[in-house]
């Protein structure tokens, strides 16, 4: 018997996870598992399957009977109570009823087995806390370094998920779910809409639901959503998931701003093609890999016809909105890597990597048509009037090896200049003569 217990002490101290009691236990005792009393939710769980909930009524009643004795049979199986100092944290289950020896035995063991799940209780808790702490060091980490919002919302995603691993974890984005790609719950769709830059996480009734609203600088940027079927978020979970939706709303702020910035910074806002400068930048590089690389590139130069008369006849309004329109038009034919900037007033500049002059030729031929078939409403402008259209002037020019970045712009605007002086509404091609 000593040697027995000294064994079973010994086995114990080598013991660091519920698995691992588990198995020492069921090498003296016929252990079917062990039950512990989780005072935040006020029920058992079982401490040798992942906390997983009890909810017999059978058990939480053989729990509660313990106050009488130590040691309850029920049915074929039997139970002891696990103590500390004089309070009941949980018991053991047995598939057998323990004959006098085994009794014996747990009287003196059991403080020892006691002691040790709750330390391993003790440090999978600070485990938790270590887990949580570094994966507030890596949002910090991504505030600092990470601009790209469809990079950052799957870091934040996933690190939820890990650290509330029996919870599903979605990411709202003005009331639209980001991450991951589906939300079947209906119920989640609704609570979402309650809330606003005023408010404090929601939790429903039964606990199982968790919102968390990120807010920056006074706006209701979206919001992280938990959601169990079992598990109910505990008081430490929520205080945490608190903390982890205000650094990530301070992150998606930073990346919506930084987005704006980089927008204004290279966009032109009434066309929303590439500005001056950032084109110079984009035929800089294009310039530059037609050159290494041997390959073709095609400038085409292109401009509104008598764009003053619609200034002078439908008012500057109507002007931007033609300007708007044409913008649009154009992009709508242009490839992806196709580059398209606004050069001047109603001037606009492309560039067709990879495509030789006779392709160009087609591509201006079709954008001169799509402009000249668009009909532009102007009616919110000038009620009486309905639909107006313009047409649009093209010269376009092939990088050739002698070219640079200026001439490359020179000759197409040479080829445009001419078709301006040629009538108009017209494509020409660059050519020595011109
Ligand atoms: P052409 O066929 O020879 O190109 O005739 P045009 O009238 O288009 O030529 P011009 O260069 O004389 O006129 C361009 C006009 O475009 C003058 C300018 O006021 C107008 N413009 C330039 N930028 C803008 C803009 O952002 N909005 C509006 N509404 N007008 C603009
Ligand atoms: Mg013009
Ligand atoms: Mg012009």
């Amino acid at each position: 018997m000593i040697d027995n217990l000294r064994q079973i002490f010994s086995f114990l101290d080598n013991a660091y996870n519920a698995q691992s009691i588990v198995s020492v236990l069921e090498e003296a005792f016929p252990l079917n598992a062990i039950y512990i009393y989780d005072t935040t939710t006020a029920s058992l769980r079982d401490f040798s399957k992942s906390w997983m909930f009890i909810k017999s009524k059978e058990l939480n009643d053989i729990f509660s009977s313990f106050d009488k004795d130590k040691y309850v049979v029920s049915g074929k199986k039997s139970y002891y109570a696990l103590y500390n100092n004089q309070k009941i944290i949980g018991m053991l289950e047995f598939s057998d009823h323990l004959h006098n020896k085994l009794l014996e035995f747990l009287e003196l063991s059991g403080f020892c087995i006691s002691l040790k799940i709750q330390n391993i209780i003790l440090s999978e808790r600070m485990q938790k806390n270590i887990d949580f702490h570094n994966s507030m060091k890596n949002i910090a980490k991504i505030i600092e370094t990470q601009y790209e919002t469809n990079y950052i919302i799957p870091i934040i995603g996933e690190m939820i998920d890990k650290f509330v691993s029996d919870h599903l974890v979605y990411i709202f984005i003005n009331n639209e779910l980001v991450w991951p790609s589906a939300c079947k719950d209906e119920k989640i769709f609704e609570l979402i809409k309650c809330l606003n830059n005023n408010s404090e996480y929601i939790l429903t009734p039964d606990k199982k639901i968790g919102l968390f609203p990120m807010i920056s600088e006074n706006k209701l940027l979206g919001c992280i959503v938990t959601k169990s079927t079992d598990n109910i978020l505990s008081e430490k979970e929520i205080e945490y998931l608190e903390q982890l939706s205000n650094q990530a709303a301070t992150t998606l702020n930073r990346a919506n701003v930084y987005a704006e910035i980089l927008k204004h910074a290279t966009l032109d806002a009434l066309t929303s093609f590439y500005n001056r400068r950032q084109l110079e930048e984009r035929l800089k590089q294009e310039v530059s890999s037609a050159k290494r690389q041997k390959r073709n590139l095609c400038a085409i130069m292109t401009d509104i016809d008598f764009f003053k008369n619609v200034n002078d006849t439908y008012g500057h309004a109507a002007g931007d909105l033609v300007l708007k329109t044409v913008s649009h038009v154009i992009k709508t034919q242009l490839r992806d890597y196709d580059v398209a900037g606004r050069y001047g007033g109603e001037e606009f500049a492309l560039l067709l990597p990879f495509t030789n002059i006779e392709e160009a030729e087609m591509v201006a031929e079709r954008l001169r048509k799509a402009v000249e078939t668009k009909k532009i409403d102007i009616s919110k402008l000038h009620p009486d009037k309905k639909d107006i259209s313009v047409t649009i002037s093209l010269g376009a020019a092939q990088y050739t090896a002698d070219d640079t970045e200026e001439t490359l712009i020179q000759k197409a605007d040479k080829a445009l200049y001419s078709a301006k002086e040629n009538g108009r509404n017209k494509v020409t091609i660059y050519e020595n003569n011109l």
